[in-house]
């Protein structure tokens, strides 16, 4: 990080992002002076290495030039965080690691935009990291030198330096949006917004207005827009306003887009690409294994619509789809066999994310359960068509099966239990779905490792029936 050569820059919070914002800043002759509420990421920040400077301390502020804040730090809902407040009462600027980027990469490391690498920035409230991952995957499929970071994969300070011609793929959250003093990527990307994550943004407006930052005036050179909800529409007509039919790439799962602009959508399983009131290119993805249902779609159309503001050929994006695994926990596909599919989407940790898991597939046999959230699965009643049996797991088990009604079910409570189960009554044509509806906390320390339990559990029992 460039700009702050012996000036003293406060570090809150000390993840993985916390600690490479230390070293990028120590890297650039800085003063990194860190912190973290916790004891344990102050302890683990010790034992790699790094110096404490206890920001609880008045004098600990004095000259300090800038604070930058770790994207998991709330830093005004439910309630203010104290060393935030303070910094902005001294008039200290605060920061994060994606505005440093912003600020000290991309204009001084890398000169005039038509040579240098360019900057995807993806956020919106789901499917974020599946675009993302999308995305770069896609551009190495076509051999164009990609690299992937923010809230997935490394933190952006730790970027390798990039190449001309090399594309970087950011992904952002809404907390991360809207601290950043910086954000001018080339390309952003909004995929939709749900009513998610509310509490931190002070409502509706607040948390709309993070993801807006991205689109402000002198914005991006291009801008793809999923158009499916209210806000989406108004950015898509707000950014067009006089900038020519190129900007904005407007994306929806589900609505015919045909108008004068340039639009990519997906219908009943068929991307289109329409520009100027004209179709220039489609691709069927019902077979597409790696992108299955509606939500994937629309994930699709979005990292088709950025590639293709770089010039990539549809046939090009196509054909990278079908190579695209999926991430490891949404959507994955773990197996095949005898007719029956094994898919992993334990990030589905919520009602809602759910709901898209069980649109997505036929003849599912439904893993279900752990930490409940409020509501449980009631909402889910609507979408249970097309669940065969469930199999509970975890400490919700009982509660879901009251929520269940007529829908067969059978309490398994451990996950070894409920994969035994599903695949012991799955036929040809079913799916075996893992897709809690809950969180993991119960059983396991993370979504990840709950999902991990399901690959070795069906791994182990496929090996099995193979030996
Ligand atoms: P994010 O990074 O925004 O959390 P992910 O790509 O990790 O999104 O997907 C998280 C979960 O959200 C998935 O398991 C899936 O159930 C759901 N999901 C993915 N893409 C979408 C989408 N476009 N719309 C709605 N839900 C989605």
């Amino acid at each position: 990080v460039q700009g702050f050569s012996g000036r003293k820059v406060a570090v809150l919070g000390l993840g993985r992002s916390g600690l490479a914002t230390a070293r990028a800043l120590s890297a650039g002759g800085a003063e990194p002076c860190l912190w973290d509420d916790s004891p344990e990421a102050r302890d683990n920040a010790v034992a790699q290495g790094f110096e404490l400077t206890d920001l609880t301390r008045r004098d600990a502020w004095d000259e300090v030039v800038c604070l930058v804040v770790s994207p998991g730090i709330p830093h005004l809902y439910p309630e203010p965080n104290r060393l935030i407040a303070r910094a902005m009462a001294e008039g200290v600027p605060v920061d994060n690691d994606i505005g440093l980027f912003f600020r000290s990469w991309s204009t001084r490391d890398w000169g005039r935009m038509d040579k240098t690498p360019k900057v995807i920035a993806v956020t919106g409230s789901n499917g974020k990291s599946t675009t993302t991952a999308l995305i770069h995957h896609i551009l190495s499929e076509a051999g164009r030198p990609a690299q992937m970071a923010g809230n997935i994969g490394r933190g952006v300070l730790d970027l390798d330096p990039a190449q001309d011609g090399e594309v970087v793929v950011i992904e952002l959250s809404s907390y991360q949006a809207e601290l950043a003093r910086a954000l001018t990527p080339d390309i952003a990307v909004f995929t939709n917004l749900t009513p998610d994550h509310l509490d931190r943004h002070g409502g509706i407006g607040g948390y709309f207005a993070a993801k807006r930052r991205l689109f402000s005036e002198g914005g991006p050179d291009r801008a793809v827009i999923g158009v499916d909800e209210v806000e989406g529409r108004f950015l898509a007509n707000q950014m067009a306003q006089g900038a020519g039919d190129d900007r904005v790439i407007r994306v929806s799962s589900g609505e015919k887009l045909d108008g004068p602009g340039w639009s990519v959508f997906a219908r009943k399983g068929f991307l289109s690409e329409w520009r100027k009131g004209r179709q220039v290119a489609s691709i069927d993805l019902r077979e597409i294994s790696g992108l299955p249902g509606a939500h994937n779609h629309q994930n699709a159309c979005a990292a088709y619509a950025a590639v293709r503001t770089l010039g990539l050929a549809p046939k090009v994006v196509e054909a990278a789809f079908r190579s695209f695994a999926g991430l490891p926990h949404r959507s994955q596909l773990v197996a095949e066999v005898g007719g029956v599919r094994y898919v992993n989407d334990s990030k589905a940790t919520n009602a809602d994310s759910a709901a898209k898991a069980l649109q997505a597939f036929d003849n599912i046999r439904w893993i279900v359960g752990g930490l409940g959230k409020g509501g449980g699965i009631a909402s889910l009643v609507p979408h249970l068509d097309s669940v065969k049996k469930a199999y509970l797991i975890g400490h919700s088990a009982r509660d879901f099966a009251l929520q269940l009604g007529e829908t067969p079910h059978e309490i398994c409570e451990t996950m070894e239990r409920a994969v035994t189960r599903a695949a012991q009554e799955a036929k040809p044509g079913d799916t075996v779905l893992l897709a809690p509806a809950a969180a993991s906390f119960d059983q396991y320390p993370d979504f990840e490792k709950r999902g991990e339990d399901f690959v070795a559990r069906v791994t182990a029992l496929l090996a099995r029936a193979k030996g």
